[in-house]
């Protein structure tokens, strides 16, 4: 019997660089196709255990190689992600595959459309490979909540992968994609990133565009990368960002060449360390690792000075109040009229409204949809929509206070290492306080990267978040860098 301290069997396995694999296929030493051929077959040998694709792409995937082994062998130039084999979340819609949201209600829904980040991913010559796990409509820290069963962590496969982006996070980390696509809310990115030790990246809000994300809540929703190391995680943003005429809110503000960006090195940078992030609740374990992340990025010639967020502590009730208000009504489309699950014995309109929603949404999605109506309700409304949007306000500001300060701050990405499956399902409120780290840069609409920083004794990663102000992605990038390199 293995005892409590043995480490488990792992599925882990690090990924080749971009520069690796492209380098193969530039001197037509391996063919993209080949590669493509590879991760399908490890999928098929992994994937019952894991659970991490819901489906796979393999035609389109197999045309997308053909083509760049065509122009290889033409000797043309490769794009950015020529022959990268990816994977996006399945709240990520593409034209022509099934796009679930991890939910039965859109169980068969095929999309006549790609995703913005999806199309300019393959614009840039990445291989798509297929659809990943999540959390139903990204409602979740622990990828339990998926109608199709959870995505097991590759590190230990009693251990959730983390949520909603949990296959995203968890293909990256047993290389069955080099970099994926995830959506991040709350945490979604970062807190999965963080539980399986790869790097994860939550964008700007507007710097990525949403055109083709099923919408949980559209004032916190995000797009971005995963991938084994940050250089190529900076690489796939600087394909997937930039203004979009389908999504109003992406921004216009210039998008850098964010690998080359990260490789200007972190010496001279002021880091934060907000108090707040290292109280209560926090596992010692994960506090060491940040604590000697933090004495890394000294030694590499960045100051270190403390930090005060105070209104940390609102964080997690404004932010369940503003995501549940805007999933209530996002969540309204889905009436079994015109997408996915239509309850088949109705006998009313309204009968066939509410059976199709009960059959369709699981209990996590129908809790949020029920505190969300009540929280927009008239005579609620002042009390607790309005109120979480003015303290939301006092958070932006505070951030924006402690970045007159500091280029960056760093804080541990989550309070504890993965936890078992099961662990904290049936305590839907300790599963909401474990997204207080992350929710608050969700709130403020800033950035961040989370990068691995170590491990516990028994080999659970830890990550270390290293969030920027509005569109100072190349800050963060730098940051996490220098945590990388170090090794910690
Ligand atoms: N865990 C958070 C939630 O359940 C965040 C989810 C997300 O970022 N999509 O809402």
């Amino acid at each position: 019997m293995p005892s409590e301290t043995s480490k488990p069997t792992t599925f882990v396995q690090k990924p080749k660089t971009f520069s690796e694999l492209q380098e193969g296929i530039r001197s037509r030493r391996v063919k993209a196709a080949d590669i493509a051929r590879t991760y399908y077959e490890r999928i098929e040998r992994t994937n019952e255990q894991l659970n991490i694709y819901l489906s796979l792409t393999k035609d389109r995937a197999l045309e997308q190689a053909a083509r760049i082994d065509d122009a290889a062998s033409k000797g043309d130039p490769l794009g950015p992600l020529s022959g990268i084999p990816v994977g996006v979340k399945d709240v990520l819609v593409v034209r022509g595959a099934p796009s679930t949201a991890g939910s039965k209600i859109l169980k068969g829904y095929q999309p006549p459309y790609d995703a913005t980040a999806v199309a300019r991913l393959e614009a840039a010559g990445a291989v798509l490979l297929g659809k990943l796990n999540c959390d139903e409509f990204a409602m979740g820290s622990s990828n339990e909540n998926s109608a199709y069963g959870p995505v097991r962590n590759p590190v230990d496969p009693e251990r959730v992968p983390g949520g909603s982006s949990g296959g995203s996070a968890a293909a990256v980390a047993a290389d069955l994609a080099v970099a994926t696509l995830g959506t991040d809310t709350g945490g979604s990115i970062r807190q999965p990133a963080s539980f399986c030790g790869v790097v994860g990246v939550l964008p700007t809000y507007g710097r990525v565009s949403r055109y083709g994300l099923i919408a949980f809540a559209s004032s916190l929703d995000r797009v971005g990368p995963f991938a084994a190391n940050v250089r190529d995680a900076a690489t796939v943003l600087s394909v997937i960002a930039g203004p979009d005429a389908s999504d109003a809110t992406s921004s216009s503000a210039s998008v850098a060449d964010y690998a080359a960006e990260s490789d200007k090195g972190a010496e001279g940078l002021r880091i934060g360390v907000p108090e707040e992030y290292f109280a209560e609740g926090l596992d010692p374990e994960v506090r060491e690792q940040i604590e000697k992340g933090i004495a890394a990025l000294e030694n590499t010639g960045c100051t270190v000075k403390r930090v005060s967020l105070p209104n940390t502590r609102y964080a997690v009730p404004t932010y369940y109040l503003v995501a549940t208000a805007e999933a209530s009504a996002n969540l309204a489309r889905f009436d079994g009229v015109r997408y996915g699950h239509r309850s088949p014995s109705s006998a009313t309109l309204s009968d066939m409204y509410s059976h199709s929603r009960d059959e369709g949404f699981g209990a996590e999605v129908k809790r949020r949809i029920m505190l969300g109506t009540y929280a927009l309700s008239a005579g609620y409304y002042d009390a607790y929509y309005l109120k979480a949007q003015k303290v939301r306000r006092l958070l932006a500001d505070e951030f924006l206070r402690a970045f007159a300060d500091v280029d960056a701050i760093v804080t541990p990405t989550a309070p504890t290492p993965a936890f078992k499956l099961g662990e904290k399902t049936g305590d839907p409120l300790a599963m909401y306080l474990a997204d207080i780290y992350t929710v608050t840069a969700s709130l403020a609409g800033i950035c961040g990267v989370t990068v691995p920083c170590g491990a516990t004794k028994t080999g659970l990663p830890v990550g270390m978040q290293v969030l920027a102000s509005h569109m100072n992605e190349s800050t963060a990038f730098r940051v996490a860098r220098a945590v990388e390199a170090a090794k910690v």
